[in-house]
């Protein structure tokens, strides 16, 4: 029993492998998904979507509703009433993808604080944990979350400084780790600072169908590969000598 945190699941590589997709999961024991949403557009579809009902061997899946900072430049004048009203409802599990990524800029920088304040505030409102995406913000995202009364923080596939995860756990935030931690490369850092995350605080995510783990099988970018998840769980189980249950299971499912 496992919960995958990110799914990107309106991505257009899963377009009519919706099911299939969720049985794979489910074989691999994901029994809970988070459905994570980038704009109004997505936030609003996975609102919405019910899975095949009177199954049971599907995860039970919940899904975000928020802006994502790549998105922060192209909302309507009136996206916060709009990202409210999707956000009341009671399949939302949490406000997000939201944040800052100073590394790609796909947004102006003061659109992406515009953005994120208001989700913040979003939050806060409804009392749904945030679901964060932080890429060389330079601690701006720890900054601004820092006054703020939030139900949780996840930050969702992190991979930043030793100093901003000794910051964030500090605030009681969950960390999510991606298959980035497999990669030979860009993963050397994040596999030094693992064992520093506690258990209670520790949430694994495929980012499906991005962020595949080295190991996974080629030709399955379009799915959440078998072989790729349960070599991103296993290889998290052996770099943090961890047994993949019963904890994440627990801790994810206060998001
Ligand atoms: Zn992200």
């Amino acid at each position: 029993m496992s919960t995958d945190i990110c799914v990107n699941f309106a991505n257009r590589q899963f377009t009519g492998e919706e099911t299939a997709i969720l049985e794979r999961a489910f074989s691999v024991g994901v029994t809970h998904c988070i459905f994570v949403a980038t704009d109004l557009a997505t936030s609003r579809v996975l609102s919405d979507w019910k899975p095949d009902s009177g199954r049971d061997d599907l995860p039970t899946c919940r899904s975000t509703a928020g802006v994502h900072p790549h998105d922060a430049d192209s909302v309507e004048a009136d996206w916060y009433e709009q990202l409210r009203s999707i956000a009341r409802k009671p399949n939302v599990a949490a406000i997000g993808e939201t944040g800052l990524d100073f590394n790609r800029n796909y947004s102006t920088k003061s659109n992406q604080r515009r953005c994120f304040d208001a989700q913040i505030e979003l939050a806060h409102e409804l009392q749904k944990p945030l679901f964060v995406h932080d890429r060389e913000s330079g601690g701006e995202v720890a900054d601004r979350l820092a006054n703020a009364q939030l139900a949780g923080v996840v930050i969702h596939c992190f991979t930043g400084t030793e100093e901003e995860l000794e910051r964030y756990l500090a605030a009681g935030y969950f960390i999510g780790i991606t298959g980035w931690i497999a990669d030979k490369k860009r993963g050397t850092e994040l596999r030094r600072l693992i064992a520093r995350i506690p258990l209670e605080q520790l949430l694994v995510e495929t980012d499906a169908p991005f962020l595949r783990p080295q190991n996974a099988s080629i030709g399955t970018s379009t799915t959440i590969s078998q072989h790729g998840l349960s070599g991103a769980v296993s290889q998290l189980t052996y770099l943090s000598s961890l047994t993949p249950s019963p904890h994440t299971p627990h801790t994810a499912a206060k998001i």
